[in-house]
């Protein structure tokens, strides 16, 4: 071997004596007159290396080394004289008696230490320079250790890994597709898959009986933050399946990561209905690692004075354990806080449950201590609490009040990260009336099914059908989502129907599908978990762009090479295509 014979995390006392050579990067120089010494990092530690005075042209050589140059070392291993306890090879150093220049570097634009002085905009630009600190080096050999147990978790249970096409034509799963113009076919685009949900189901009528992918999807969405473009999914699908089966097996997976990566052994997932996890935790995707849970009391405000309350469609409020002694400029904050754009409330109501059991509140001129009392109860207050309380529609109040919980949450340190709560919501509505186009859309995706019991109400009451799906939720997360698909062609053809498809429309986008399923389609199902967010949260991490070697920032945009760009002349005419940016 000519660069190395060891890396630089390798060597210990037993190696002293030994002749070898290291190669990696420049980590720091301490030049003491006498003696230089050189910490040479690679991937895998880092080794000191000793230039002493007896080779004085070796040690100019080393003076003139500077930070990040690339270098091989060769040397003999020696006890060192003051020892490192916090470096794995701490006990030794290279004597070194030659030294090659592999490659100089120009002095990077920040430190390359766990604790940088770059901010992210810098260290995204030099994404290859950030991926040499530990942090983000850390990230990606635990995200390639998460991968590769859930490869082999999965293909131990039968699963078989197929590659599905990434030019494909548009997969529905709720967001806009990017699209890629085709050269040979002017004016023809193809779809880049929201999934690979229609290739997955075909797989199944083709036998394949079990198929999984870790594969990138790709949705043109209206970004928010930690949300990626181009994004991973852990995509399966499985024959001659309930909901049940699915249920069991995946939750074997996250069973097994919980294991395997953090020695934890969860029981059983608690599993909860979509209607249940609304009422309780005002989310389709609670973080049940605390309590804090909607207590409701539109009737108890129903026939008081205060307007706001008593007109209502839904009151209800959340217990913030511990917060009665919060001050006037706590609260304002908060109210703020909920009036804001994003969470949309009108106000916030407040009454402290003090210690000594005595109410004090921004209502006081229209409710008494009986009421609160009662209020208490719902909301199961204790003495110290504060409790917060929103009014107006249901479905709005019921999100604000859940996003408060989580900041509240969040902000009491009630959202621990080594602590895991993982459980199933199920039964979703088939459906969802969106007020701007007014249809249905699917929720989940068009491709799943309702629930056999549900399915007479398809006709009358659309939006109470519900469905064969489920979501997995880790620590307030949504990491996950499936169903059990239709594989009838007619029930297919009424879904899209009622999606507002004509027969025509549904023929051309959806023809291969529901033709296919007219040459005995296996009862089916799946799901997909998205492994970016997977992985951070069992790194105990809330940011997913910090477990993706070259994510897009927040508008979209890959600063380190600059996409998207603009394309030549000569490329649009290929393409058959003309700007019209005005
Ligand atoms: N295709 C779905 C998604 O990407 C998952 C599934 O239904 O299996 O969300």
């Amino acid at each position: 071997m000519k660069y190395r014979t060891h890396t630089c995390g390798e060597l210990r006392l037993s190696d002293v004596g030994k002749k070898v050579v290291l190669s990696g990067w420049v980590q720091r120089i301490r030049d003491l007159g006498a003696v230089l010494f050189v910490d040479l990092r690679d991937r895998y530690g880092i080794t000191q290396l000793a230039f002493y005075e007896e080779n004085k042209e070796l040690l100019e050589e080393a003076a003139k080394l500077g930070r990040e140059f690339v270098i091989m070392a060769e040397g003999t291993v020696t006890e060192r004289e003051s020892k490192n306890k916090k470096l794995p090879t701490g006990d030794i150093e290279v004597k070194v008696d030659k030294l090659t220049v592999l490659n100089a570097s120009k002095v990077p634009p920040f430190t390359i230490e766990d604790q940088t002085d770059g901010g992210e905009e810098i260290r995204a630009k030099y994404r290859y320079l950030d991926i040499r600190r530990n942090p983000l080096k850390n990230n990606l050999i635990f995200r390639s250790r998460v991968t590769q147990a859930v490869r082999n978790y999965l293909t131990e249970q039968g699963f078989i890994d197929i590659e599905t096409p990434y030019l494909i034509k548009s997969t529905p799963e709720g967001a806009r597709d990017f699209v890629v113009p085709s050269r040979l076919h002017p004016g023809q685009f193809y779809a880049l898959p929201q999934s690979p949900q229609t290739f997955k189901q075909l797989l199944m009528v083709g036998g394949m009986d079990k198929y999984m992918q870790i594969v990138k999807c790709f949705r043109d969405e209206d970004l928010r933050a930690d949300r990626q473009p181009e994004f991973t999914q852990i995509d399966c699908e499985m024959s001659f399946v309930e909901q049940e089966d699915v249920l069991q097996t995946f939750e074997g997976l996250i069973k097994h990561l919980l294991k395997k990566f953090h020695g934890i052994d969860t029981g059983d997932f608690p599993r909860m209905t979509f209607a249940e996890a609304m009422e309780r935790y005002g989310t389709d995707k609670p973080d049940i690692r605390f309590g804090m849970e909607l207590g409701e009391i539109t009737d108890l405000v129903k026939n008081k004075d205060f307007k706001v309350f008593s007109s209502s469609e839904y009151t209800a409020g959340i217990a913030v354990p511990e917060a009665a002694n919060f001050s006037r400029k706590q609260i304002d904050e908060l109210t703020k806080w909920v009036q804001r754009p994003q969470i949309g409330a009108k106000g916030l109501v407040w009454v402290k449950y003090n210690e000594d059991g005595s109410f004090k509140s921004s209502v006081d001129k229209f409710f008494n201590e009986e009421d609160f009392k009662q209020w208490a109860e719902r909301m199961q207050a204790r003495p110290g609490d504060l409790m917060l309380v929103l009014s107006g529609n249901k479905e709005a109040t019921r999100k604000q009040l859940g996003a408060l919980r989580m900041e509240m949450g969040e902000r009491l340190g009630l959202r621990k990260s080594d602590e895991f709560a993982p459980l199933w919501v199920l039964d979703f509505p088939l459906l969802e009336w969106d007020e701007e186009t007014g249809r249905y859309h699917a929720m989940h995706h068009p491709f799943t099914s309702p629930k056999p019991e549900d399915i007479h109400f398809l006709e009358t009451d659309p939006g109470r059908v519900r469905a064969n799906a489920y979501d997995l939720v880790l620590n307030g997360n949504e990491i996950g989502g499936g169903s059990i698909r239709i594989h009838d062609r007619e029930l297919q053809q009424k879904m899209f129907k009622l999606l507002g498809f004509s027969d025509e429309e549904a023929q051309r986008q959806f023809g291969f599908l529901m033709n296919a399923f007219e040459y005995g389609a296996p009862p089916h199902g799946g799901i997909a978990l998205g492994l970016d967010r997977l992985v951070a949260i069992l790194a105990g991490k809330e940011s997913i762009r910090d477990f993706i070697a070259f994510p897009k920032n927040n508008a979209g945009r890959d600063v380190m090479i600059d996409a998207p760009d603009y394309i030549s002349e000569e490329q649009l005419k290929e393409l058959h295509l003309r700007l019209d940016l005005d």
